[in-house]
């Protein structure tokens, strides 16, 4: 087991000059793996289940910011809701009603994206555009204090075709820009875009990334 460290370097020297942030998806990976980049100053981890995270979680430095970033089960924001940095990948109000509740339950606020659909592919995650809109305005007659909305994320189709990846990055921007405007334009915290992976980072940075979540490319397949 070893990390790439020439990807690492490189991964670090482009989410910088791009201002963005390099979330190591260290999903399947051993605690090994993360010590490796830990050691080199790297804190941002990214894990899409919650029992393999709660476990990193007990097992690593407690300085570590865990990322969620798969799709979340009500019945277990119980278990990360004391430590995760941020949720990814919210998609529905019951879900974000758990979170703000389990966050107050631990006396904190916990910062969420929404996930918005945004590729080709059916899947049954993400929110519509209107979906969005539509928890927004529910949100506004029934506030959650607990959350912290600080922006969107989003998945490319997985395609050659850089043109309808870029397309579908660009889209994600556009939906982040009139939410921002919409409802979050006093709030500078609303301020991250999610996208890009190992595949597809280099396009979601031109198109406005904020932070990429990169696993194969560091630590190898899964
Ligand atoms: C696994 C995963 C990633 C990382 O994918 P790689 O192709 O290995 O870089 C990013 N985002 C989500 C939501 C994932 O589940």
């Amino acid at each position: 087991m070893a990390i790439a460290q020439d990807a690492y370097d490189r991964l670090r020297s482009v989410t910088e000059s791009a201002n963005a942030r390099l979330i190591a998806v260290s999903k399947t990976k051993p605690i090994a793996d993360i010590m490796a980049l830990y050691e080199q100053g790297h804190r941002d981890f990214g894990e899409n289940r919650v029992t393999e995270l709660v476990d990193k979680y007990e097992a690593l430095p407690k300085d570590i910011n865990w990322h969620f970033i798969g799709h979340l089960q009500r019945n277990k924001v119980k278990y990360i809701a004391p430590f995760v940095h941020l949720i990814h990948a919210v998609d529905s109000l019951r879900l974000l009603r758990e979170i703000n509740k389990q966050a107050a339950n631990n006396e904190r606020s916990i910062p969420v994206l929404l996930q918005l659909h945004i590729a080709e592919e059916e899947s049954k995650y993400g929110l519509t555009n209107a979906g969005a809109n539509d928890l927004l305005t529910a949100m506004r007659s029934d506030p959650l204090p607990s959350v912290s909305i600080r922006g969107v994320m989003g998945m490319a189709t997985y395609t050659d075709d850089e043109e309808q990846v870029r397309g579908e990055f660009r889209r994600l921007r556009t939906i982040f820009d009139q939410l921002k405007t919409q409802s979050f334009n006093d709030q500078p915290e609303f301020r991250e875009i999610s996208m890009g992976m190992s595949g597809d980072y280099p396009i979601a940075l031109d198109e406005g990334s904020t932070m990429i979540r990169v696993g194969s490319m560091l630590f190898g397949e899964r």
